[in-house]
C-alpha cells in the first residue's frame, strides 16, 4: 500500500513546526549566522513548544513521535535556519542510544531528567585520528573496581560545549578492533569532562560545534548503555535512524532556497521581463524542484523502513548523500539565480549555500554513504 497524504497529526505536527520556524527561526538566523552563538532562548522555547525529544517515547517525557512525524519536524524546521535547527535535532539523534539500548532505569533518569528538566544531549563518536573511520576510535574505558576510567578526545562534538549529558563512545580493548567499542553516558560535571576548542564554522554556524576531552572519568558500570563491545552497532543503528533526518533537513534548506530564488526570478527584470521567463533560469527551477521531490521521497522511504521495522541501512544512505548532494546543487543554482546579489550577505541565499556544504560531510560523508550503498549491492548479488 502506497500512501504519501500526511494524517489529521501529522498536518498539526507540521503546523506547529512551520509555525515555529517562521516566528522564532527564520527572523533570527542572520543574526546567529554572523555572530555564532548559541541560540539558547530558541532551544528553550522549542523545549515549551514540544519540539525537542521527539523521539522520546512519551512514558519518559517524550513526544513519542514515529520516524515520518521526525522527519515532518526536522524539514519545517531546517527551513527556518539549519544551524539553528541542528541545535534542536542533535538533541533526538543523541538520544538515540538510550532509547534503543538503554536501561530503563537509565531511561527513566536521563531520558525523563532531559524531557523535564530541559537538558541537552551530544553525542560523542568523532576522534581527531578516527573520522570515517570509526572502528578506529581509540578513547579507551578501563575497568576498574566494577567502575570504568575513560580518557581520550572527541571532536566536532554538535553541541559540545553546552551539553548535560554525553553519550560517548571508547573501547574496552584495543586489540578487539570494533568489537570493544562501548557505549556510556556521561553526565556535564564529570570530574575531568571538560570542553575545548569551539569551531569557527563555514556554516550551520548557530550550532555549537567542539572537543569534548575526556581525563580520567569515573563512570559507573550503571551508565555502560548495552553491552561491552556493542557500541558499534549501536553507532550503525543511530545513523541508520539519523540519516533519514539529516537528509530531510537538506531537503528543508534546499526548500528555502527554491523558494527564495523563485520569488527572485519573477520579480528581477532583465531584458524587458522577469529573469524566471528565460528558459535556462526556468529549468534550473523546475530541477530544483524535482530535486527536492526526489530527495524529500528518499528520505521518507528510509524512515518508513525503520517503522515497519525493516533493515533500512542502504536507504538511509541513498536519502544522505543524494540529500547532502542535493542541496549543495540547488543552493549554488540559488546563488546562480540571484547573480551578483546571490554572492552578497544582504541576500539569503549566500547562508544557505554555507548551511548546505556540510549535509555532505556530517553523519558519514557523501564518500562514505556511496560505500555503504556498494556494500549493500554486492551482498544482494553474495545472497
Ligand atoms: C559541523 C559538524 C558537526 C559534527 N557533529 C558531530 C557530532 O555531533 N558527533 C560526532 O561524533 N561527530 C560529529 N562530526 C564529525 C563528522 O561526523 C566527521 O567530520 C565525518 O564523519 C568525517 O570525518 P573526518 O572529518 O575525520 O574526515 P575523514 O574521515 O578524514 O575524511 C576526509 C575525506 O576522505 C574521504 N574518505 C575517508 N575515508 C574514505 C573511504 N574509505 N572511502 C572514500 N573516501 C573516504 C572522506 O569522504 C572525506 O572526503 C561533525 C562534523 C562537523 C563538520
Amino acid at each position: 500500500m502506497i500512501d504519501f497524504s500526511l494524517t489529521p497529526e501529522q498536518e498539526a505536527i507540521q503546523r506547529t513546526a512551520r509555525d515555529f520556524a517562521q516566528k522564532e527561526i527564520a527572523p533570527a538566523a542572520q543574526q546567529y549566522d554572523r555572530s555564532g552563538e548559541y541560540p539558547q532562548e530558541i532551544v528553550k522555547k522549542a523545549f515549551q513548544a514540544g519540539l525537542v525529544y521527539g523521539p522520546v517515547p512519551e512514558e519518559y517525557g517524550g513526544g513519542g513521535l514515529g520516524q515520518l512525524d521526525q522527519l515532518i519536524v526536522a524539514e519545517e524546521l531546517s527551513a527556518g535556519c539549519a544551524g539553528i535547527s541542528t541545535c534542536i535535532a542533535i538533541n533526538s539523534l543523541a538520544a538515540i542510544p538510550l532509547i534503543d539500548r538503554g536501561s530503563e532505569e537509565q531511561k527513566k533518569r536521563i531520558l525523563g531528567g532531559a524531557c523535564r528538566d530541559e537538558k541537552l544531549i551530544a553525542l560523542c563518536v568523532t576522534e581527531p585520528e578516527a573520522g570515517s573511520d570509526v572502528a578506529a576510535i581509540s578513547t579507551r574505558a578501563r575497568r576498574r573496581n566494577g567502575e570504568y576510567v575513560i580518557s581520550g578526545n572527541k571532536c566536532f562534538i554538535t553541541g559540545g560545549g553546552v551539553a548535560d549529558y554525553y553519550i560517548v563512545f571508547a573501547t574496552v580493548d584495543p586489540s578487539r578492533g570494533h568489537r570493544g567499542i562501548t557505549a556510556f553516558v556521561v553526565p556535564r560535571g564529570a570530574e575531568g569532562l571538560s570542553v575545548g576548542k569551539k569551531e569557527n564554522k563555514m556554516g550551520q554556524r548557530a550550532a555549537d560545534t567542539t572537543d569534548v576531552i575526556f581525563d580520567e572519568v569515573v563512570v559507573p558500570a550503571a551508565d555502560r548503555i548495552g553491552e561491552e563491545g556493542e557500541g558499534f552497532r549501536i553507532i550503525m543503528q543511530t545513523f541508520n535512524r539519523s540519516r533519514p533526518g539529516v537528509a530531510i533537513s537538506a531537503v528543508g534548506v534546499a526548500r528555502a532556497a527554491l523558494d527564495y530564488a523563485l520569488r527572485y526570478s519573477l520579480e528581477r527584470g532583465q531584458f524587458g521581463a522577469p529573469i524566471f521567463m528565460q528558459q535556462s533560469v526556468m529549468f534550473m527551477l523546475a530541477d530544483m524542484a524535482r530535486d527536492i521531490t526526489a530527495g524529500r521521497l528518499l528520505a521518507w522511504k528510509a524512515a518508513w523502513k525503520v517503522e515497519q521495522g525493516l533493515d533500512n541501512s542502504a536507504e538511509a544512505a541513498m536519502a544522505k548523500v543524494f540529500c547532502g548532494d542535493m542541496v549543495m546543487r540547488v543552493t549554488t543554482d540559488a546563488v546562480q539565480v540571484y547573480g551578483g546579489y546571490g554572492y552578497v550577505k544582504d541576500y539569503p541565499v549566500e547562508k544557505l549555500m554555507r548551511d548546505a556544504k556540510v549535509f555532505q560531510i556530517y553523519e558519514g560523508t557523501s564518500q562514505v554513504q556511496r560505500l555503504l550503498i556498494g556494500r549493500a549491492l554486492a551482498k544482494k548479488v553474495a545472497r
